[in-house]
């Protein structure tokens, strides 16, 4: 039984560092003609609408996109994602909250492609109405890892995994390396971004520990905390590891940071760019 529902968080602080970072990837790709695949393991509905009694009821986009808009940073990959998100919202006010396929399927061209799993019956259904006529998109309901199974690896060479999930189980942080393990063994040549959320440091720092053990190569590690580190006082940072991030990503996100610690962090919050381990 899944309880998790991102329309409770949508464009929170930990949206906007995944976003941005996604927007950057796919961005990048797009600077070949050649076409690739987006792989949405943990899609959600797909958008969020912000007058919504979920998204009122928490509030957390305030804290997060909101802070953003208003500026134009002078920072490439900040000022595409702010871009995107008002291009959606045309009146001129946030009226709705891009989720990752929505952001996925915005930034596509004719010859890419978005696919998506999402498990939850109710956000399933919103996100196969939202793509029901937009042939570039298939949804299906299964199992993240499943999903895996079923659909890499895609028609294209190039492409974008986004490892969303809501780390509502143990199994979600166990699962998650020896799943990516099994993704590349299938699509070696994509760039995966994996989200994770930073809600007790010892365990953050033993969830990324495992991957470099692996000894996963090229990966990135980027992270946005807006509270100091307190275990038991819920989630005070969230962060990306990126496996074969494109070669400029780390510099990008290193002008990034200060603009994001100024805008979503309290005084005493973190950021974090690093490259963890080597090309192989
Ligand atoms: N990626 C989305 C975005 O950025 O807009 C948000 C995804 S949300 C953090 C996680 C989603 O994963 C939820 O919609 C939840 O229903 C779904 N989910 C949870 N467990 C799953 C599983 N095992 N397989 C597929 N989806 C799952």
């Amino acid at each position: 039984m899944l309880s998790y529902r991102h329309s409770y968080h949508a464009g929170n602080f930990a949206d906007v560092l995944k976003h941005i970072v996604q927007v950057a990837i796919i961005e990048y790709l797009k600077k070949k003609d050649k076409p690739f695949t987006v792989h949405d393991t943990h899609a959600g509905a797909g958008s969020y609408t912000i007058a919504s009694d979920h998204m009122q009821k928490t509030g957390e986009y305030r804290d997060g996109i909101a802070r953003l808009l208003d500026n134009r940073t002078g920072v490439g990959v900040i000022d595409q994602y702010v871009a995107l998100v008002k291009k959606l919202n045309p009146v001129g006010k946030l009226t709705e909250y891009p989720g990752s396929p929505l952001i996925s399927a915005s930034l596509l061209r004719e010859q890419d492609r978005l696919q998506c799993s999402e498990l939850h019956s109710t956000d399933f259904e919103l996100l196969q109405r939202r793509f029901a006529d937009d042939k570039r998109v298939r949804v299906e309901k299964l199992d993240a890892w499943q999903g895996f199974k079923a659909m890499l690896p895609p028609q294209h060479r190039r492409g974008l995994v986004l490892i969303d999930p809501s780390y509502e189980m143990e199994a979600d942080y166990l699962g998650l390396l020896p799943a990516l393990q099994m993704a590349m063994e299938r699509f070696s040549t994509a760039t995966y971004a994996i989200w994770y959320p930073v809600l007790d440091r010892n365990r953050t720092e033993s969830f990324i520990r495992r991957f470099v053990k692996a000894e996963i190569p090229n990966m990135l590690r980027v992270e946005c905390c807006p509270r100091p580190d307190a275990s038991g006082r819920g989630m005070t940072g969230s962060g990306m590891l990126i496996v074969n991030p494109p070669y400029t990503l780390a510099q990008h996100m290193a002008q990034a940071m200060p603009v994001l610690k100024n805008a979503l962090c309290e005084p005493n919050g973190h950021t974090l760019v690093r490259e963890l381990t080597g090309e192989a």
